[in-house]
């Protein structure tokens, strides 16, 4: 029922205040985007609407589905002069999980006779599935190393290059992260993870730049049709979903000490100010350089893996976006900056151009934001636009975000017949859980190119470049 929704424009959908929303929920979308949306959606954002502090709207991506509390695809501002608030079910479990891409120099028709060499190479190389452990291990000084110094910290243990650092969001290390907020467990979660893709949804891939819809954007970015790119997506891995869990149940008890009304339980949460919601935001910022650090010794992994099939070549990044976070960022609102807390939930941050925090290489153009589609179908490289800072807080779509559930979707494919029908089309997958491929079965997906549509019309990013499978090793 989409009845009760208000058409603002061609892509943008509200639902008006009411009852015990501050501001109103938008959703971005046309409309057989928002019909086949999860009704889950509308109650989500509508919640988090009630949430106190919140400043301008609640908003959902046009890839939003039913997550924890939050809608995956969720953006919420907090203001912490109001009140505000921080929720560990606003960023997600996966904190600081998202996606960097690598330019290979390389051209399709050079990859072709090597293709199953490099699956084969990146397959071994680096670790994939649900409790993959690496070669690291992580001693109370180097775990300490790690939470506070990010992919800065990965380099100083020689995993990368200085240059990796500047096209790295907050240049590779999150600043106020409190270790001693990390849970001995949580810690003892992540000793032997660093460097692994994690489960199912986590991927790297072998990418073909298959079109370029801007070309002066696409020069900047080092993109052109037949290049190919690796793309890897993965996240904070064991550390940062224990972080989440233990903080929700410490949260969920809190709310009724801070007297905040929560009409859903998992919408649990801390005012900002509170001492729960700074220890929340000490332990993130922690799992946020965790994350860095494990996509930065992952793009070493596959600079090595690579090297053993291309020897000599060099992998530059492009970029590394995160989708799962909470950022204390200036935003106007009624004229006036303020400093605002933007929690982001399977949600890009896609700063436009001119913003202070961009490398001098994006400052003119805006940063890439990095979407992924499915192992079978395209992904896209946007950019950030100007006016996506009043539409959004400066934020886009993170995927094409799920059409099903897990288990729907184990239901309806196998994971073996999936990878025989890409392997058909050209896409080698290798994975160690042929569950974990029929889980991610395209159609489990919502079509990428519709929900990038959106987003580009709707002016939270530009389509710059879509790209399109040629190997992906699955979780
Ligand atoms: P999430 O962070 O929500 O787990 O996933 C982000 C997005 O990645 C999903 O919405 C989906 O569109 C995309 N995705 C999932 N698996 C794959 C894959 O194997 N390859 C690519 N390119 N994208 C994927
Ligand atoms: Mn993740
Ligand atoms: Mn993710």
């Amino acid at each position: 029922d989409t009845g009760q929704f208000i058409q603002r424009d061609e892509t943008c959908w509200e639902i008006e205040p009411k009852g015990a929303m501050h501001v109103p929920a938008i959703i971005y979308a046309d409309a057989q985007l928002l019909q086949e949306m999860d009704q889950k959606v509308y109650e989500q954002i509508t919640n988090v609407a009630t949430l106190p502090g919140i400043v301008q709207a609640a908003y959902a991506m046009p890839d939003a589905h039913w997550g924890y509390g939050f809608p995956i695809g969720g953006v919420a501002a907090f203001d912490p002069d109001q009140g505000g608030i921080v929720s560990a079910g606003g960023v997600g479990f996966d904190i600081s999980c998202g996606v960097r891409t690598l330019h290979t120099g390389l051209n399709i028709d050079q990859l072709q006779p090597h293709k199953q060499a490099l699956a084969d190479a990146l397959y071994r190389t680096v670790p994939a599935g649900v409790g993959s452990r690496g070669k690291i291990h992580l001693n109370h000084k180097t775990m300490h190393g790690m939470l506070t110094g990010g992919a800065r910290w990965a380099l100083d243990q020689g995993f990368g290059e200085q240059r990796d650092l500047e096209r790295i969001e907050e240049h590779g290390c999150m600043a106020g992260a409190e270790p001693h907020y990390v849970s001995p467990r949580a810690r003892e979660r992540q000793q032997d993870e660093m460097g692994t893709l994690g489960s199912g949804n986590h991927y790297l891939e072998v990418q073909r730049v298959a079109e370029i819809f801007d070309p002066a954007v696409a020069k900047t970015f080092s993109l052109r049709v037949g290049d190919v790119v690796i793309s890897i997506h993965c996240g904070s891995r064991g550390l940062g979903h224990q972080i989440g869990t233990e903080f929700l149940k410490d949260m969920a008890m809190a709310a009724a000490q801070y007297q905040i009304a929560l009409p859903d339980r998992e919408l649990a949460c801390a005012p900002l100010n509170s001492p729960l919601g700074k220890q929340y935001l000490g332990a993130m910022r922690a799992a946020i350089n965790c994350a860095l650090a494990n996509r930065q010794i992952i793009t070493h992994l596959t600079r090595q893996a690579v090297a053993t099939v291309f020897p000599g070549i060099h992998l530059g990044l492009l970029y590394d976006v995160s989708h799962n976070t909470c950022k204390l960022e200036r935003h106007m609102i009624d004229g006036q900056k303020k400093s605002l807390f933007v929690h982001r939930k399977g949600a890009t941050r896609a700063f436009g151009p001119g913003h202070p925090d961009l490398p001098a290489a994006f400052k003119e153009v805006g940063q890439p934001v990095l979407i992924g589609g499915s192992m079978g179908t395209s992904s896209y490289v946007l950019c950030g636009t100007k006016e996506s800072e009043q539409r959004a807080f400066s934020s886009a779509c993170h995927g094409a975000g799920r059409a099903m559930s897990r288990t729907q979707a184990t239901k309806q494919w196998q994971g073996r017949t999936l990878v025989d029908q890409l392997a058909a089309k050209g896409i080698i997958i290798r994975s160690p859980s042929m569950r974990g491929v029929a889980e991610e079965a395209p159609l489990a997906y919502k079509d990428v190119s519709a929900v990038v549509d959106i987003a580009d019309r709707a002016g939270l990013a530009r389509k710059v470049a879509r790209l399109e499978p040629v190997i992906c090793i699955k979780g």
